[in-house]
């Protein structure tokens, strides 16, 4: 028997699962395949469990110096186990949230790998689904590296890093990106010896350059030790990890941390599919893969040059637009407040960092935050740019005292 629905989608990660809902909600039949956990890789294995992982180690480290505020907490303890089994109650709470959405909303779900036959045919489970659209959302994977071959032991990979038991007294990242960085926080935090492997010149190696040099004065004031421009050989592993390194020198630790990008799952495309999320090879990001779930299926477009980026953990880190380093000189205005400068900073005992925007006449074409709330910050220069609000328009503005919003009103004199 063959089973027909207006749209058919495969892989419920960000832009699978937005698209079934937004389906349903403009009355389409919609059936979505899922051959893992409902929610992908965002729900389970990356944006949520990392950020509830990093939570616990942001307190640990809050608390620890509470000192300075007046709190004084002598015997502050890391319960790992517990850390991480807060960690697994989010992830199947909101799966579970999730799942209630899409059968309440009427999204038919097969729990099964499915096969895209031709634009308008899948197959899964030995059965016939027949769609007027077929949407691939199928996500991707970690990439695997030769001499960096992951082994759910010694050497990991972003999901086999969420399933440690203990904290590792020492551990070297390779690949300093998002995942590389936000790893490095969590386990300085929590005290393991961290060292991190960059083939690039500068950390975070897609962020504007002045970001890049003020997070390695963040990594080094919290003991993190910071390779560059060095190439990972191969990997012994003994009774702890040899990292051989292309300068010469052999890095030991206990464990190690792949976090060197991502592959896309089912790279063959079939013509008249539509491909979205991280599979389409664009941003990998959740916020993008569900911007073009809803392009695609409320045909409400959005400006691919204003995606934020946001790197979580103390402080964040947020940018959008163009990097200082991408434009010619003199192009450009450019305004740097500290964000010491904010007296918001000063009670939260969170100084470190900055507000960098730039500007051409008089529109913001970029702006790069190290800051608490940064990742909040960073959607009000957005909501600027894409509406075309000039430097000017929003000096007009009213913000409110004592934010950390204020640094940017204070930035935009200096333009
Ligand atoms: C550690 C980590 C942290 C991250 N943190 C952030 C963050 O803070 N913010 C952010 O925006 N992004 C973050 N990301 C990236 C984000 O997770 C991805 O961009 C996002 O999950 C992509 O969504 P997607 O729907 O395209 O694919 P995915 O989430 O990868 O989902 C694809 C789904 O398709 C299923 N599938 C694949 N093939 C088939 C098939 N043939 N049949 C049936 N099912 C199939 C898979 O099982 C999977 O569940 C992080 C990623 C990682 C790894």
């Amino acid at each position: 028997m063959n089973y027909k629905f207006d749209i058919g989608i495969v892989g419920s990660g960000p832009a699978g699962y937005t698209a079934a809902l937004h389906g349903r909600r403009r009355g389409l039949s919609v059936v979505l395949f899922e051959k893992s956990e409902i929610g992908g890789v965002c729900l389970n294995r990356g944006c949520i469990p990392t950020k509830a992982v990093l939570h616990s180690a942001e307190l640990y480290e809050e608390i620890k110096s509470g000192d300075i505020l007046g709190i004084k907490a002598p015997d502050v303890q890391i319960d790992f186990s517990k850390v991480m089994d807060r960690k697994n109650q989010v992830v199947t709470k909101l799966r579970k949230g999730l799942e209630l959405s899409l059968k309440n909303s009427g999204v038919v779900t097969v729990n099964s790998e499915a096969k895209i036959k031709d634009k308008n045919t899948i197959e899964a489970n030995g059965q016939i689904y027949i769609c007027n659209q077929i949407i691939a959302a199928t996500g991707s994977e970690p990439k695997s590296i030769k001499g960096m071959e992951t082994d759910n032991d010694k050497v990991l990979n972003s999901d086999g890093i969420l399933n440690l038991t203990t904290i590792p007294k020492s551990i070297a990242i390779i690949g300093s990106g998002a995942i590389g960085t936000e790893w490095a926080r969590i386990f300085a935090a929590f005290g393991a010896e961290v060292t991190v492997i960059e083939l690039a010149d500068n950390l975070l190696p897609l962020a504007d350059i002045e970001v890049s040099k003020r997070v390695e004065r963040i990594f080094k004031a919290k003991k993190i030790r910071i390779y560059k421009s060095v190439r990972v050989e191969k990997i012994d592993r003994e009774n702890t990890c040899k990292i051989k390194l292309s300068n010469g020198e052999i890095i030991e630790s206990d464990k190690v941390l792949v976090a060197v990008g991502r592959s896309i799952n089912n790279s063959e495309k079939v013509d008249g599919v539509e491909y979205i999320g991280d599979v389409c090879g664009e941003i990998m990001l959740a916020h993008y893969a569900s911007k073009q779930a809803i392009e695609i299926v409320d045909g409400i477009k959005f400006d691919k040059t204003l995606v934020p980026s946001v790197v979580y953990g103390n402080p964040e880190i947020a940018w959008v637009g163009q990097r200082e380093q991408d434009l010619e000189e003199g192009s450009y205005k450019k305004s740097t407040l500290l964000i010491s400068a904010i007296g918001k900073s000063h009670c939260d005992n969170a100084t470190d960092g900055f507000i960098k925007i730039l500007s051409r006449d008089s529109k913001i074409i970029g702006a790069h935050i190290i800051s608490k709330e940064a990742a909040s910050l960073i959607q009000q220069i957005i909501i600027a740019m894409q509406n075309n609000i000039t430097v000017e328009d929003l000096k007009e503005v009213c913000f409110a005292h004592p934010t950390y919003s204020e640094g940017i009103f204070e930035a935009l004199f200096g333009l």
